[in-house]
C-alpha cells in the first residue's frame, strides 16, 4: 500500500504537459517559442538534456532579412558572399538578406538564461534511454529516473533511422573547419566565401567555405557533400592547401570544428506517433539538399507549437510539400552523379540572382520561381531522375 502511494506521488511529481528530450538547437528553440506565448504559461514543460551545454560545441550560420531576436547574439554579419568554381565565379549582394553566424557557446547561454525566467519550464540533466507513446501519455526512461508527458518531443537521433539507404539515397555535408588566425592579410572580412569549388574534386562535391572575421582571422573549412567521410587528415591538408595558395604565411590555428550533418530526403516523421514527435535533424528539420537546419527549424518549431494548439495527434503533421520532393530530385542526381556538384551549383548562381536562391531555399518561391531555378539545370539528369522516382 506504502508504495503504491509513493508511486502515486512519484507519478504525479513527474508527470508534465511537454517533454523535450534533448536541449540542444532544436529542442531549445522549441522551448524558447513555449517560453514566449502565453498560451503555453500554464504547461508544465521539462527538457531533458543529457550533456551541460556551455561550450562552443558549433557554430550556426544563416541568412534571414534584416534584423531579428538573434542579433544580440549575433557574432558577426555579412551583407557580400562570393561564389567561385574552376569556370565561373561570381560576388553575390546578398541584399535584402544578410548572413549571420552565431557561437554555440552563446546561443545555449541566451536560451538558458530566457528559460530560466519561466517558472513552468524545468531543464535536468539526463540521459534518455527510452521512449514509449503508450496511449493515454508517453513514458519516458532516463538513466536517473522515469518521466510521464502528454506529448514529448526528441531530437534525440534514433539508432535506425536511415535504413532505408535504397530507397532514399543518403549523402553528407561533412567538414572540418579551422579557426585560424594568418600572418598575412588574405581575408576580405566583408566578403564570406560561400562555396569556392576551384580545387579538386576528386569524383566529389568538394568546396572551400570561409567566415572571414579581420582581415587575417576566419573560420575556414574543407567541406563535402558526399556518401562518405574521409579521415581528418584529408580535410586538415586540403585546408592547408588552401591557404598556403592564399600566401597565408604563418598559420596558427585558434580552436577548431567538425561535423557531418545527413543529407537525405528520408520521412524521418513516419517514426512519429500521436504523442510522440521527432523534432531538429532527427525529424527531418534539415533542409536535405544543403544540410542547413537552424532557419528550417525555427519554421518548423513554429508550425509544430501552433500545430499542438489544434490538439490533433502529432503524427498528422503534415511535413512533405512540393520542396521535399525537388530535394528528394536533386540528391538522386547528387548522389548518382556526386562530381557534377560543382557543375549544378555553378549553374545555379550564374543564371539565378542570388534573392531568388535564398527564397526558393527558404521554401518560399511560387511554382513559377521554382521552375526558373530548375531549368537553370541539365535537364537531362532531372528528368531521368524524376522518370525514376515515377516508375
Ligand atoms: C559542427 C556543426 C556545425 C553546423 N553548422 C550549421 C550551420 O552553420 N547552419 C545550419 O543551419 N546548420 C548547421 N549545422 C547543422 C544543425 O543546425 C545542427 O546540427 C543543429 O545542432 C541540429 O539541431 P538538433 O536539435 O537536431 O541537434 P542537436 O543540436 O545536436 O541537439 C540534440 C541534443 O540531444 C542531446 N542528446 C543526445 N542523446 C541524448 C539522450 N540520450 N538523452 C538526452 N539528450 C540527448 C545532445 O546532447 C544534443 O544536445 C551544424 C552542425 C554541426 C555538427
Amino acid at each position: 500500500m506504502k508504495s503504491l502511494f509513493l508511486d502515486i506521488i512519484m507519478e504525479n511529481q513527474n508527470h508534465y504537459d511537454f517533454i523535450i528530450c534533448g536541449g540542444g538547437a532544436s529542442g531549445l528553440i522549441l522551448a524558447q517559442i513555449f517560453g514566449n506565448d502565453p498560451y503555453f504559461d500554464n504547461k508544465k514543460v521539462l527538457i531533458l538534456e543529457k550533456e551541460i551545454k556551455s561550450q562552443n560545441d558549433r557554430t550556426w550560420s544563416f541568412w534571414e532579412e534584416k534584423n531579428s531576436v538573434w542579433d544580440s547574439i549575433t557574432h558577426k554579419a555579412w551583407k557580400t558572399a562570393e561564389f567561385k568554381a574552376a569556370q565561373f565565379s561570381k560576388k553575390i549582394d546578398l541584399n535584402p538578406f544578410q548572413y549571420k553566424m552565431i557561437r554555440g557557446e552563446d546561443f545555449y547561454k541566451k536560451l538558458h538564461e530566457n528559460l530560466e525566467k519561466k517558472s513552468n519550464i524545468t531543464f535536468l540533466k539526463e540521459e534518455v534511454t527510452s521512449i514509449d507513446d503508450e496511449g493515454e501519455e508517453v513514458r519516458v526512461l532516463g538513466k536517473k529516473n522515469f518521466y510521464l508527458a502528454k506529448k514529448v518531443f526528441t531530437s534525440i537521433p534514433p539508432s535506425d533511422h536511415l535504413r532505408e539507404k535504397e530507397k532514399y539515397p543518403l549523402l553528407h555535408q561533412h567538414f572540418i573547419g579551422w579557426f585560424v588566425e594568418t600572418e598575412n592579410p588574405i581575408f576580405d572580412p566583408e566578403t564570406l566565401q560561400f562555396m569556392d569549388f576551384d580545387l579538386p574534386q576528386k569524383g566529389n562535391t568538394r568546396f572551400i567555405y570561409v567566415l572571414p572575421f579581420s582581415k587575417n582571422k576566419a573560420l575556414v573549412e574543407y567541406t563535402l557533400f558526399s556518401a562518405n567521410l574521409l579521415e581528418n587528415k584529408e580535410y586538415e591538408e586540403a585546408i592547408l592547401e588552401y591557404l598556403n595558395k592564399k600566401n597565408a604565411g604563418e598559420i596558427v590555428i585558434q580552436d577548431r570544428e567538425q561535423g557531418s550533418i545527413p543529407m537525405t530526403a528520408y520521412p524521418f516523421w513516419n517514426k512519429n506517433t500521436p504523442n510522440k514527435m521527432h523534432i531538429g535533424t532527427a525529424g527531418g528539420w534539415t533542409k536535405s539538399s544543403t544540410g542547413f537546419t537552424f532557419q528550417k527549424t525555427i519554421r518548423k518549431a513554429k508550425e509544430t507549437a501552433s500545430f499542438l494548439k489544434t490538439g490533433k495527434p502529432l503524427n498528422q503533421v503534415k511535413q512533405k510539400n512540393r520542396f521535399w520532393f525537388y530535394d528528394l530530385l536533386f540528391l538522386d542526381v547528387l548522389s548518382k552523379h556526386n562530381e557534377k556538384g560543382h557543375l549544378l551549383f555553378s549553374l545555379m548562381f550564374k543564371k539565378n540572382s542570388p534573392e531568388l536562391i535564398f527564397k526558393f531555399l527558404d521554401e518560399k518561391t511560387t511554382f513559377k520561381e521554382e521552375l526558373k531555378i530548375m531549368l537553370s539545370f541539365p535537364v537531362g539528369l532531372f528528368v531521368n531522375a524524376l522518370w525514376k522516382r515515377i516508375f
